[in-house]
């Protein structure tokens, strides 16, 4: 059996970034937190609350201390009511997001309305949100963009992490909505790299194996895109790898989210490794 890993796969830039600068405050501070997990990946988060830096949901569960911004980013409440109590912040709110915060905010400056092709709830959208003015709307399907009202200026930014076909698809559903729209789109390099190599790997193996937790955004839309290809898993740790997916399999793709760490990835190598030999003696 053949195990071929993606050509660009997990940790990206922002993530890598964020870690080492939560990392670097450990015993810096009396109390250390990140605002919200500090990535989507379960492991990372226990990790880094095994060296004392811990994950509060609200700023109104800490009152002194180191508050430390997610690459997800925040709107600019956060800041000001992290401001008034005191909190010493660590903003390792990745460039790109801030990028699509900062691009929102412009487009409101100027007058347009804003509209976030992203997903709803994600935090990163949450946060680009918060920067996008009174009339920002979020969209991620073809449906909520067809119910957009039309607008005199529209102005369109999108989730650092959404696929760029779909954003292609719903931005010409937008064209309709406005006389006067300006797209600007903010999806980063370190998603279009790991989706398309996990799309062409996925067309070239008879399975893929998707490593990151179920709850990263990135991580998921991995699997969907692998998902059209071939047979697909989403696992979060090797323990899940499951002997009767490979039976008759002869190659088999790897790929991981931008929020999965490299040793996550080798656990999962290497026990498709081992289960490979097992497969040879018998
Ligand atoms: Fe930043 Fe892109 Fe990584 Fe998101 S996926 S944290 S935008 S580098």
């Amino acid at each position: 059996m053949d195990i071929i890993l993606a050509e660009y796969l997990g940790f990206c830039y922002g993530v890598k970034r964020a870690i080492k600068m939560a990392r670097m405050q450990s015993g810096r501070d009396s109390y250390i937190a990140t605002l919200g997990p500090i990535i989507h990946n379960p492991q990372i988060v226990k990790q880094l609350a095994d060296e004392g830096i811990v994950s509060i949901d609200s700023l109104d569960d800490i009152d002194h201390g180191t508050i430390i911004i997610r690459s997800h980013g925040v709107g600019p409440s956060v800041y000001e009511k992290a401001e008034a109590k005191g909190l010493n912040i660590v903003d390792a709110t990745c460039p790109h997001v801030k990028r699509a915060q900062m691009a929102a905010k412009t487009l409101v400056d100027e007058g347009y309305s804003v509209v976030i092709i992203g997903e709803r709830t994600h935090p990163e959208v949450k946060s680009i949100f918060e920067w996008s003015g009174k009339n920002a709307v979020a969209v991620e399907t073809s449906a909520q963009a067809q119910d957009i009202q039309p607008a005199k200026k529209l102005g369109v930014v999108a989730q650092t992490t959404f696929s760029r076909a779909k954003f292609k698809q719903l931005v010409d559903i937008l064209l309709d909505k406005s006389n006067e729209i300006k797209v600007l789109c903010t999806i980063c390099n370190a998603t279009e790299q790991r989706q398309a190599a996990a799309e062409k790997l996925a067309s070239e193996v008879e399975l893929m194996l998707v490593i990151g937790g179920r709850n990263s955004a990135n991580t998921t839309r991995l699997a969907e895109l692998c998902a059209q290809r071939c047979p697909t898993h989403h696992i979060e740790t090797a323990d899940e790898l499951d002997d009767d997916w490979f039976h008759n399999i002869e190659k088999i793709g790897v790929t991981a989210g931008a929020s999965t760490p490299d040793w996550l990835i080798k656990e999962v190598y290497k026990k498709c490794k081992n289960m490979n030999k097992i497969c040879k003696v018998y």
